[in-house]
């Protein structure tokens, strides 16, 4: 029998829902709540925001991260800056229109109940990071001071230099250091969880591996949440962190919680280009550049020709000469339209010759009119930190004048190409959170979160600190108000041993492969695979070719893996091949997701469904629902699509339009 989703969206008009929630659902109180015991995986912002709030309210939380300090979580990364509808600026911002901002950037594909939800609480994330400490950048009069992101014509991001989630999370991290002095936080750094524990159908603990001994270890706790971040790094090459991986998420998906939407991925649009195929990682430009700098390439072939060739440098085109073609093609949000429709319009002129570096995969991100508008002090000040990166990087400096031309000064402009950046999709949570395992919550990246098809920029710290702030703080407690009753669960029981089993034999498996291939070898050939095949632009060949690629791929992975070393004390190889084994399944879920999406929409741009203009094609009669993947008992059997249909009650659901 088909299986049905119940994503326990209050009754009621959308703007109440969350009130009317909050007023009846269940308390633990709190007595109860010293006898319950939570675990958190993860410390980025999502994790450790929910792991000090939990602990602050009660609970006893154990908190797990596999770095070495809380703090270095990929969200530190975080650049650009967070988004509240505070309308600081009085230029008509409201929480409708951040609800309504971030249904629409989606392409109408996220719950409307959990979109307005995370508008509701934006505004107390920052009042909370204010009396943090996080210091935000203010304008002369003391006020905080706001920038502009992408699919909004407000100015609600608020942000920190470049380094909002930097200072974020050290927000939280103060909040959960207090926890830890109190002893309301066990934190477990540089543990790694391999796998959930289910006793009579619920998630009672989980099997984490400490990475320095190699020992596994037995954790039971009365709920779950796993806070672990997103699947970029399924594509090798992404703006993520090198450590940022999909295992516990994967793990939980074996287990029974399905996998919601994976084939939405986010592909930034403003990332330095590729250079070379020895590289590693991907260097995000952050999106808050869009403000100031203007997007381009050649409007003539030749001269797109010699810039590829090294003849001709970008300065030395002439303003008459230059295609600003998101200007052109989007009057309304111009160098501001979300990051799918910038992304895939940079693909469509390097796709048609216009690329503007030696592969062709490029344009040009320049400041030169802002510079000459505000000044160069005033450029430093917004994006100092981010020019100096650019330099290190590239060896050119984007604030320095190349050359001034019949008056105009001209300076050199970066370069920047799509790349990976954010994963959409993720665990499927109902309202309150919960997974389609009971007892097992999803917080932040990993979940397929409130974006719909495509995430806002600023809107990922968002909903990662009300998810730990402000929803699962009260949503948790609904599931916990009745599980006070039950003893303390013993580490001993057989589900706890039979899962430690499994992950030890699967561990030797991967040890004993004893192939010839290294990790990152099998992890650059996935890379490929995704970026070809499962990438920016997907066909209906390309993706059943990318599967038949992947399931191959698992075959050399399982035969011909080589993972030098013991798995005893720390082995960084083993780690990766753990992480890469979920990855490869992860790419054929986004594959399969993918391919069944017969539409166009966000992230996910299938080249048969695309209007005369080369803009997404949805098709909101066959697919406007969530599509979320069973798991079928083997790694070897193709998942089952089971549908949660959408239901918009305020939004008109209308094609997506940044023109006009
Ligand atoms: C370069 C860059 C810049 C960005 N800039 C912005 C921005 O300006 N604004 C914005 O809104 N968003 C931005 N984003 C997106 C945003 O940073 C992320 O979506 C967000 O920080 C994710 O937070 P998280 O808490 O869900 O996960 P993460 O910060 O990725 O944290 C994951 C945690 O889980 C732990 N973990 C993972 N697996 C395991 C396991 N198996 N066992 C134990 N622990 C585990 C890790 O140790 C870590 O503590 C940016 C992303 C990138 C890549």
């Amino acid at each position: 029998m088909a299986k049905v989703l119940d994503s326990k969206i209050p009754a009621g008009p959308v703007p109440e829902k969350w009130k009317e929630y909050k007023a009846h659902q269940r308390l633990v109180n709190p007595k109860n709540k010293l006898k319950l015991d939570v675990i958190v995986v993860g410390t980025g912002l999502a994790g450790a925001s929910a792991a000090a709030s939990l602990a602050e309210m009660g609970f006893n939380v154990y908190n797990f991260c596999i770095q070495d300090s809380p703090r270095r979580a990929h969200s530190i990364a975080a650049q650009g800056g967070i988004n509240a509808a505070k309308n600081y600026q009085n230029d008509g911002d409201s929480v409708y229109r951040l609800f309504y901002d971030t249904v629409k950037g989606g392409d109408y594909r996220a719950r409307e109940a959990n979109v307005y939800r995370l508008a509701e609480v934006s505004n107390n994330i920052i009042d909370q990071c204010v009396a943090q400490g996080v210091p935000f950048a203010r304008e002369y009069g003391g006020m905080l001071a706001n920038r502009s992101f992408g699919g909004a014509q407000v100015s609600r991001t608020f942000y920190a230099k470049g380094q909002t989630g930097q200072q974020l999370l050290l927000g939280a991290y103060s909040s959960l250091s207090k926890e830890v002095q109190r002893g309301k936080v066990k934190l477990f750094t540089r543990y790694e969880m391999e796998d959930v524990v289910i006793i009579d159908g619920r998630a009672r603990g989980i099997i984490a591996k400490n990475l320095v001994t190699g020992k596994l270890e037995r954790f039971s706790a009365n709920a779950v949440v796993i806070a672990t971040g997103g699947y970029g790094n399924t594509y090798f090459l992404s703006t993520n962190a090198m450590g940022c991986n999909c295992t516990a998420a994967v793990q939980c998906f074996r287990k029974g919680a399905m996998m919601a939407n994976p084939s939405y991925v986010q592909i930034h649009p403003t990332c330095i280009p590729v250079h070379g195929d020895k590289q590693s990682k991907l260097t995000l430009m952050s999106e808050s550049l869009r403000n100031d700098g203007r997007i381009w390439v050649p409007k003539k072939l030749e001269d797109a020709k010699a810039l590829q060739a090294g003849t001709k440098q970008g300065y030395e085109i002439p303003e008459e000469d230059r295609d600003y073609y998101l200007e052109r093609r989007y009057p309304a949000f111009g160098n501001l339209v979300p990051r799918d429709v910038a992304s895939r319009a940079a693909k469509e002129r390097c796709d048609k010759g216009f690329g503007v570096n030696n592969t062709g995969l490029a344009v040009f991100l320049d400041f030169s009119e802002s510079i000459q508008r505000l000044g160069i002090d005033e450029i430093r000040q917004r994006y100092g930190n981010l020019f100096d990166m650019y330099e290190e990087i590239t060896d050119v400096n984007p604030g320095e004048k190349a050359c001034t031309k019949n008056g105009v000064d001209y300076y050199y402009p970066m370069m920047i190409f799509p790349a990976i950046h954010y994963t959409m999709g993720g665990v499927w949570v109902d309202y309150e959170l919960q997974t389609t395992i009971p007892g097992l919550f999803a917080i932040g990246e990993c979940n397929f979160s409130d974006h719909g098809a495509n995430r806002l920029g600023a809107s990922a710290l968002m909903q990662g600190l009300a998810d730990g702030y402000f929803v699962l703080p009260y949503t948790i407690q609904n599931y916990l108000a009745d599980q006070a009753i039950w003893p303390r669960l013993s580490t001993d029981l057989p589900e706890f041993a039979e899962t430690e089993k499994a992950v030890e034999k699967e561990i030797d498996r991967l040890m004993n492969i004893k192939g010839k291939r290294s990790v990152d070898s099998i992890h650059k050939e996935l890379g490929h695979i995704m970026w070809e095949h499962v990438g920016m632009g997907r066909t209906k060949e390309g993706l059943e070719e990318g599967l038949k690629l992947l399931k191959a791929l698992r075959k050399e992975f399982d035969t011909n893996l080589f993972i030098p070393g013991s798995k005893e004390g720390l082995n960084v190889e083993l780690d990766k091949a753990i992480h890469l084994r979920d990855f490869i399944l992860m790419g054929e879920l986004v594959a399969y997701d993918a391919l069944h999406r017969e539409e166009s929409c966000g992230g996910h741009f299938r080249e048969e469904h695309q209007t005369e203009e080369g803009e997404a094609k949805r098709d909101d009669e066959n697919f406007f629902y969530v599509g979320c993947w069973d798991y079928q008992g083997s790694d070897d059997k193709a998942p089952e699509l089971v549908k949660e249909p959408l239901q918009y009650e305020i939004i008109k659901v209308q094609t997506r339009n940044y023109k006009n």
